[in-house]
């Protein structure tokens, strides 16, 4: 039976999806979008970070490790991920948390477990489980396992998906999804391969075939200045969902946030957005009238300066 890679479960969610509802943020995704704000769900494995703000230069972690794979410099810790293991010492050692390993394996029965704990908030609340990421299609064969047993006890259930995933992938599972939440950013094909690394056929495709077979959807839209901002885009896709998508319910128009940024950084990562400002209020409800005079159900959220 496979297990599961989360990098975080977020209880009390009110974002994802209707009532209040747990989150499972799984790790691995196909794409790689220049603006996400989880880059640590990208990555098929474990990952190793340092904070700089809990740091007290004990050093412990370095006498710990069994890799000499860490370095403390007047400017920070340099980790050495070609040599590092992830076998969590220097995290065990450091007195002041100051490491982390993000990713936890889970097998069904245990996330079951904790799903379960919160099921009296979903039925107040209307809520659910809502399987996100990354991408959590990349793990289907877990999903499969964990999707019946969700049925089973009564669990509303929400898959939060990029699209970019084979369709036979989809009909796996599609019997056990309430909800899809489904990610379109992009309408324009090598643009869209610009900025996420493929092209958006695929993606266009599962759409259309999670509405056809009857699941509703709630399309989400990050709105990133110079890449999906653009008046053509959002009438783009606006389009696209009032002629293709009869099974939309709402349009989400989030706007940018950098609260990614200081991950990049724990992760070694590149961020190509890195002195790009907010959107301001004004920009956004632009947006939200230009999708709104298409979709009626385009709502927008989000920080703006
Ligand atoms: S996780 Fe293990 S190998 Fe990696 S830096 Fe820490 S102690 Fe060293
Ligand atoms: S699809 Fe979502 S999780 Fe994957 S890289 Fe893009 S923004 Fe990040």
């Amino acid at each position: 039976m496979p297990n599961a890679l989360t990098f975080n479960i977020q209880q009390f969610s009110t974002e994802d999806g209707p009532g209040i509802r747990t989150t499972v943020f799984m790790k691995r995704c196909p794409l790689r979008c220049v603006w996400c704000h989880n880059p640590e769900g990208m990555s098929p494995h474990l990952d190793l970070v340092w904070y700089d703000a809990r740091c007290i230069a004990a050093r412990e972690c370095l006498r710990v490790c069994p890799e000499n794979a860490l370095t403390l410099t007047p400017t920070g810790m340099m980790i050495d991920r070609k040599r590092c293991t992830v076998c969590g010492k220097c995290v065990e050692a450091c007195p002041a948390s100051a490491l982390e390993i993000i990713g936890k394996e889970w097998t069904a029965d245990e996330l079951m477990t904790e799903l379960l704990k919160d099921k009296v908030f979903y039925e107040t609340s209307g809520g659910g489980i809502t399987f996100s990421g990354g991408e959590p299609m990349m793990q289907t064969d877990f999903l499969c396992e964990v999707l019946p047993r969700c049925k089973n006890a009564g669990l509303h259930v929400a898959l939060d998906t990029c699209g970019a995933i084979s369709p036979e992938r989809y009909q796996r599972v599609i019997e056990w999804i309430d909800l899809a939440l489904f990610d379109l950013k992009i309408m324009d094909g090598e643009r869209h391969r610009a900025a996420t690394g493929i092209g958006n056929e695929l993606i266009l495709n599962n759409a259309r075939l999670l509405s056809m077979r009857g699941v509703p959807m709630w399309i989400r839209t990050p709105i990133i200045p110079g890449y999906t901002d653009d008046r053509a885009n959002i009438e783009s896709i606006a389009r696209f969902i009032r002629d293709e998508l009869p099974t939309v319910e709402r349009w989400d128009l989030l706007a940018y946030t950098n609260l990614g940024k200081p991950k990049y950084h724990r992760l070694d990562m590149p961020y190509a957005l890195e002195n790009v400002p907010l959107l301001m209020r004004e920009e956004m409800e632009a947006a939200w009238r230009v999708a709104h005079e298409i979709v009626p159900v385009a709502r927008w959220s989000g920080a703006t300066r």
